[in-house]
Formats: C-alpha cells, sequence, structure tokens
C-alpha cells in the first residue's frame, strides 16, 4: 500500500548516540498519529526493508533518509532558541517505517480554547512577493505551508494567489497558525482551518447572477468594429469567431455585410457586472451563407458548439490556421489582400500578418518536417491522419520539433518573413494525397452528428434559441 504521510516533526530531543525523535504524523486522511521512537531503531528497520526493494526504489529510500536527516538536523540546530520549530517531511509510508499508534490529545484538552487572544493579520500580496516569503514573515514554516498546498484540491488554490490578493492570518498568541482565508475566485472564499496541525478547508461561495443578453451587428469594416458597434469586448468577438473558425476563415474570407448575431451570458456578482460568460447560440451570415451554432452539453457534462442539424462545429481542420486577432483588428475587407495573386507554381495561400503572430497546427498530427532552408525560411510540416499534410513556411521561429505530436490549434510557430519573401507573411499549404488543394475551398470531411437518441432532446433544446436568433436578425433589418 502506498500511502502518503506528512512527518511534522513538532518536538526533537538530540541524543548523540541514538537521535531520539519525538514526532507527529498527520496522514492525508486527517487521521493524527504520534510518533516517538529511537532512531537507531528505524535504520535497522529501513535497512531490512531496502535490501529487498529494486535499485530505483532504494534511489528513493536513499534521498527519503536524507531527507529525513536533513530534517532532523535543523531542528536540532535550531532547538536552542526556539521550542516551536517545525519542519516536516513527506515519505512513503511503505517505503519506510509502521507508525505506532498512540492517540493524540483533542483540540479541547489542549487548553487553547477560549483562553487567550488570537491574533487577526492580513497581508495583501505584493508584487514578486512568494507565498513562501509570505509565511517566513508571518514566522510560519514552510513544512506548514508545503502541507496545506498538498492537503486538497481546494487547498491547492492557495498556490493561486496573485499580487493584490488578500490573505488573512488568525494566529494562536504563540504565532501558531489557526486559520487562513484568501478569496480564491470571484465567487469563493476558501478557509483554512488548523487544528493542533489537523488541516481543514471550507469553501464559502458568494451570490451570482447569469443575466443572458443578445447582440447582433453587421460588418463595414472590420469584425473587431461591427462587435464594438454591438456592445461586445473583443475576447467576446474572439469568442464568437472561435466557434465558427472550423467554417469561416475570418482572415481573408470576411466581407462587408456579413452579420452576426448572438446570445450570450453576463456574469454579475452582487448585482454588479462581473465578466462575460459563454456564448448560448450564435449565428455567423458569410459572403451570404449562414452558419448557426448552439452550446450544448451532451451527458459527459462537457458542453461543446454544435449546428442545428447536431453536428459538432469542431471539424478535422481550421479553415485558417493563425490568429485572426493579430490581422484582423486594422483588417479592411475592402481591400484586397496584398500578397495574394503570385508568381507561377504557387500552390499556397499567403496570410499577410504582422511578425510573431501566432499560426496553429490546423488539425492534429505529427510534426514531419520542423527546419530551415534559404527559400522556406523557417518551415513546419505536418502530417495527418487519412493522407493529408500541411506545410507552413516562412516562420521568424518554430515552435515545434519534428517528431512532435500536435494538437489542433497548438502554436507550432510564428508569423515571420524569412525564405524568399516580400514581406512578413504566413504561406500555408494543404496536400491530400500528393495533390495541393485550396484550404479554402477544398470540402473537409464532415463531423460526426451526436448520437440519434440524443437528437429528440437536442432538437428541444436548440430550436427555441435559434428562433430568438433569427428574430434578432429580422429586429435588425426592421431597424435599419
Ligand atoms: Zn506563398
Amino acid at each position: 500500500m502506498k500511502e502518503k504521510i506528512i512527518y511534522n516533526f513538532v518536538q526533537s530531543t538530540k541524543d548523540i548516540g541514538n537521535c531520539l525523535i519525538k514526532a507527529q504524523a498527520v496522514r492525508k486522511n486527517s487521521q493524527t498519529k504520534t510518533l516517538s521512537v529511537n532512531f537507531s531503531q528505524i535504520k535497522s528497520q529501513i535497512i531490512s526493508k531496502v535490501s529487498s526493494l529494486t535499485s530505483t526504489k532504494k534511489v528513493l529510500v536513499g534521498l527519503a533518509i536524507l531527507f529525513v536527516f536533513y530534517a532532523i538536523s535543523d531542528i536540532v540546530s535550531v532547538e536552542a532558541d526556539a521550542h516551536t520549530q517545525n519542519s516536516d517531511v513527506v515519505l512513503n509510508q511503505s517505503q519506510l517505517i509502521n507508525i505506532p499508534s498512540i492517540p493524540l490529545m483533542s483540540f479541547a484538552e489542549s487548553g487553547l480554547v477560549g483562553s487567550e487572544q488570537f491574533i487577526e493579520k492580513t497581508v495583501v500580496v505584493k508584487k514578486g512577493q512568494t507565498l513562501s516569503g509570505i509565511f517566513t514573515e508571518m514566522g510560519l514554516s514552510q513544512g506548514l505551508l508545503l502541507k496545506i498546498a498538498h492537503f486538497n484540491e481546494d487547498s491547492k488554490k492557495l498556490v493561486k494567489v496573485m499580487p493584490g490578493n488578500a490573505l488573512h492570518f488568525t494566529l494562536t498568541p504563540e504565532g501558531d497558525l489557526t486559520q487562513l482565508r484568501y478569496q480564491a475566485s470571484d465567487f469563493e472564499e476558501l478557509i483554512i482551518h488548523n487544528d493542533m496541525d489537523q488541516l481543514s478547508t471550507e469553501v464559502v461561495t458568494h451570490d451570482q447572477q447569469i443575466r443572458l443578453v443578445n447582440a447582433q451587428g453587421t460588418i463595414n469594416n472590420s469584425l473587431f468594429g461591427a462587435g464594438k458597434a454591438a456592445g461586445l469586448t473583443d475576447s467576446m468577438v474572439m469568442q464568437l469567431a472561435n466557434i465558427f473558425s472550423w467554417d469561416i476563415d475570418f482572415v481573408l474570407e470576411i466581407r462587408s455585410g456579413d452579420s452576426f448575431s448572438l446570445i450570450y451570458e453576463k456574469v454579475y456578482k452582487d448585482g454588479e457586472y462581473l465578466t462575460d460568460g459563454k456564448i448560448l447560440a450564435a449565428s455567423f451570415t458569410n459572403q451570404g451563407t449562414k452558419y448557426e451554432a448552439v452550446f450544448y452539453e451532451h451527458k459527459d457534462g462537457e458542453g461543446s458548439y454544435f449546428a442545428a442539424d447536431g453536428r459538432a462545429m469542431k471539424k478535422a481542420f481550421l479553415r485558417a490556421p493563425l490568429n485572426f486577432s493579430y490581422i484582423s483588428s486594422n483588417f479592411n475587407p475592402k481591400r484586397l489582400h496584398p500578397v495574394t495573386k503570385r508568381v507561377k507554381a504557387h500552390r499556397g495561400i499567403d496570410y499577410a500578418a504582422p511578425v510573431g503572430t501566432p499560426v496553429y497546427a490546423a488539425g492534429g498530427g505529427r510534426v514531419t518536417e520542423s527546419g530551415y532552408n534559404k527559400y522556406n525560411g523557417h518551415y513546419v510540416f505536418v502530417k495527418h491522419p487519412s493522407g493529408i499534410t500541411t506545410k507552413y513556411l516562412h516562420f521568424s521561429k518554430r515552435a515545434v520539433k519534428k517528431g512532435a505530436r500536435v494538437k489542433q490549434g497548438q502554436t507550432i510557430g510564428y508569423v515571420g518573413a524569412t525564405g524568399m519573401v516580400t514581406g512578413p507573411h504566413l504561406h500555408y499549404e494543404f496536400i491530400y494525397n500528393g495533390v495541393h488543394r485550396n484550404p479554402r475551398t477544398v470540402s473537409l470531411p464532415k463531423s460526426k452528428p451526436l448520437p440519434s437518441d440524443v437528437m429528440p432532446e437536442f432538437i428541444a433544446y436548440s430550436s427555441p434559441l435559434l428562433t430568438r436568433l433569427t428574430d434578432l436578425k429580422a429586429d435588425l433589418i426592421a431597424q435599419n
């Protein structure tokens, strides 16, 4: 059995010959036991166990023993001036010893309850300040911090403190921690209780309300401009575009007159607007073709976007393999692209984009080439299933190595102007069974639809949302 045990050395006595330790051991499941043993006995137990282990385990055990000795020497050396010094060691039970079961006295018996004044201290985290530094300033041990950080999923949130966050400490008159409160997120306060070195956590949730908001717009100059006019933040515009990024090339295909409508969440806390939530339903009409999507949670609880016919919006290939936000914010769709018409034998698409624009793997696959030559500059080739290869040229910097597996949307490099080029751009090729295809028009395999038994529920859920989107659009046209 492998069980993680945290040995919290609360007290130690130095005995040159035998190195006698008294320690408290706290199990992960909160059972508390006290350890009071002669180290020379442990040593013989360790030696007998080690001899039956594999070499890898021997190294681990060796490290664990060194760690114990280190911890002990630390306690012993500071004992002269502080009797409350703590030090924690994490070991595997199977690698060390069985702990004698001695019950620890309860909190009430310890004499701490009601007899003294507790000390409240609040620390606002400064830039560059670490939790470890804060614990030291508060006179608390690193061992305790380690113990809290590893205690459970809630207590792990403490590790994510950011500058500006406040930590509220409650200490005993002796300076021991009894409670630590921390606003873990906009809606959650985390409280860590420490009763006689026995940890427990509590999460207090604040009220939040989600309101559904409609928005619609028509593109005149840019998608981001139209988004702003419709009251959307740039990140909401990105969220909208990402839903349709398998169908629409947001770099090259957006035109004046394209339109969108969406229903999305706005999150309020105690009545005040806090942030945007997710898009529940959206439609986008691109060059006369209308695309619709609804967010739907299908059994496993992890939702994603589906078209009205129940097919996933996510498909095997992205239309434009780069982060269009670097481009479209200044992109005028009325203007033709500067790097499109090229010399003969040009077999790809060129995306004019600023140097440094992240380039994504259009689909999942394996990197077959990642290199440099004087024609391609820095380039990456990716092989996908079903005989498809995609090529990406003229990077300023490559982000993947030959042989690496890449996921769809993973950054594989950054737009640059290396090789034979006139300016910074991404040259993108799509090759199917050895034949170059136009990635903007090639017909790609359709995604799988929802299982037929789920369809009635999906249609019942999605139809009213889609009708509402269409109504929004009608309103927009009527207003114009
Ligand atoms: Zn090109």
